[in-house]
């Protein structure tokens, strides 16, 4: 298994638009990161968690040539607005891409593309089929997939869990119960979105404490704000089994 993050940053991505902070003005590759999303190449399996506004030239610029579903975390923009671009895969596959996320998720994406749903379609507009999730492990193409409820402030959000790989995206809480399902992960890929306090994401501290209780053998952060500071200054002050994820970066196991 494969998980390449293609994505790190957070709705506004970074450079941020208009700033010239010293991340936004950052040469370091580090700095420069499109919206929060993850690749994961399973026994040739190809999946995406989150089409965000960056996902067409993401998934350009790490070569993707297929892609067998994409499972969502939850609506906001930062984490669905690349989904009519998935029509490039419908050509080249010649099929539906199946698409997985709570019914919460489905019918805001139906509301948000209502012409890709509509009864009568204009040719060329991509085709989705919706296959509802709740918080109960399920498969895909024989892999199997464990959601793990978490909170982004009030929303709901699912957290995916696959082998030893969990991915937590856009969440300031986690239940004991919903723990239990990330505990003897050896890859934990989670969000840390800046040094001070935010009302629906983990702080840096907040995410370090938790990795302290799931105790992961590597730990890489994501949906990281250009105000965490410089990949290279932030990482000085991590322990080695944690790590700023970085836009590219493949993660094998
Ligand atoms: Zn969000
Ligand atoms: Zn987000």
């Amino acid at each position: 298994m494969i998980a390449t993050l293609l994505g790190t940053g957070t709705s506004s991505g970074v450079p941020l638009i208009g700033c010239a902070c010293e991340v936004c003005r950052s040469i370091d590759f580090r700095d420069k990161r499109l919206r929060t999303s993850v690749h994961l190449d399973i026994d040739g399996r190809s999946f995406v968690v989150d089409t965000g506004p960056d996902f067409r030239q993401q998934m350009l610029r790490t070569g993707i040539q297929r892609l067998d579903a994409v499972l969502f975390t939850h609506e906001h923009k930062d984490h669905t607005a690349g989904l009519d671009e998935v029509r490039a895969y419908n050509f080249l596959q010649g099929k539906d891409v199946p698409v997985y996320a709570h019914k919460r998720v489905l019918s805001q994406l139906q509301t948000e593309y209502a012409y890709i749903f509509a009864e009568k379609k204009y040719p060329g507009i991509p085709r989705i089929q919706l296959n509802e999730i709740s918080n109960e492990a399920f498969e895909i193409e024989g892999v199997l997939f464990t959601p793990i409820d978490v909170l982004h402030h009030r929303l709901p959000v699912f957290g995916y869990r696959i082998h030893n790989f969990t991915y937590l995206t856009d969440l300031n809480y986690i239940s004991d119960e919903e723990l239990e399902k990330v505990y003897g992960t050896q890859i934990l890929v989670l969000d840390a979105l800046q040094i001070e306090p935010h009302i629906s994401h983990f702080t840096l501290d907040q995410a370090i404490a938790l990795v302290e209780r799931i105790q992961p053998e590597q730990t890489y952060f994501v949906h990281m704000s250009h105000k965490i500071g410089l990949h290279r200054e932030v990482e000085k002050r991590l322990p080695a089994s944690i790590r700023l994820g970085y836009d590219g970066l493949k993660i094998t196991m």
